[in-house]
């Protein structure tokens, strides 16, 4: 049996994009928003409804774990439908949301995405290597800890700041988690902090936006789950970007798991990070 070590060390990005390729394939094949809304019957370790596109992209992505396995690595995953099963080593966790942004995949919206990440440990701070495939614009992502983040091969550049209008606000804020009761209990933090919003759809891309300087910050308006938010905080990190999950005692010590635990907040700067983190949730 191999070690820890070289499960951190397997192909993920091979694995990664062997399950977008199928992903795509299985998402042509239920074009329909009908075809797309099917659900399962069954609610995911998450709490959510689970569609059968949800169910499907799960098992495309647990067959190319299932294979890594096979190839002598060990790991345990924890994906957003099925929970956690046991690769044989509970020391690295993969972290996987098949669809984030089933809404949007449903309705035929362009972002909705692949999240994985890789960690030696159980917080958010332990991610070593992260990938987000946004099925809508056909943009990967990925990073790898101490190394850097990449979009489609390019390296991010860490330099890239925010913008602001004249009034000091950010041009562009995302929001997630947007249901409109949120939206309404946030909305005074929000006048004062935007020029105007962006509600995405799905927690993963949104950070990704941030990482590349598109988005000057973003807030969950709800607690996120560490399925959502895994691989993007850390493309945002590795990309010159913060992230805090300020309701966790440390700000990167929420939990890899698929329970609600804290809003996310990620921007280009401390002082913005700062300023979001006290948008209420
Ligand atoms: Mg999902």
């Amino acid at each position: 049996m191999r070690t820890t070590r070289s499960a951190l060390e397997a192909d993920w990005l091979g694995a990664c994009r062997r399950a977008v390729k199928g992903l795509e394939r299985m998402l042509a094949e239920s074009p329909s928003t009908e075809q797309r809304a099917l659900e399962t019957g069954t609610r995911g370790s998450g709490g959510d409804d689970t569609l059968v596109i949800d169910e499907r992209a799960e098992a495309l992505v647990l067959a190319e774990l299932d294979a890594l396995h096979k190839e002598g690595h060990r790991f345990v995953a924890i994906s957003e439908e099925c929970g956690e099963i046991d690769y044989g080593d509970a020391a690295v966790r993969v972290v996987i949301d098949p669809i984030d942004g089933s809404l949007n995949a449903k309705r035929g919206l362009p972002h909705h995405a692949l999240s994985l990440a890789v960690a030696d440990g159980g917080t958010m701070a332990d991610v070593e290597f992260a990938f987000v495939y946004d099925f809508g614009p056909g943009e990967e992502w990925c990073a790898r800890r101490g190394e850097g983040a990449w979009l489609d091969g390019v390296r991010l550049d860490p330099a890239l700041g925010e913008r602001r209008d004249r009034d000091g606000r950010l041009e562009v804020l995302g929001i997630e988690a947007a249901d409109p009761r949120w939206v309404a209990a946030s909305i005074d933090s929000l006048v004062d902090c935007a020029f105007r919003l962006r509600a995405l759809g799905t927690i993963a891309t949104s950070l990704c936006q941030v990482a590349a300087a598109r988005f000057d910050g973003m807030v969950t308006l709800r607690d996120s789950r560490g399925v959502d938010a895994a691989a993007g905080q850390l493309i945002v990190r590795e990309a010159g970007g913060v992230v805090s999950f300020p309701r966790c005692e440390q700000a990167l010590g929420a939990p890899l798991d698929a329970n609600p635990s804290s809003p996310v907040v990620a921007a280009r700067s401390l002082q913005t990070l700062r300023r979001l983190e006290g948008v209420p949730t």
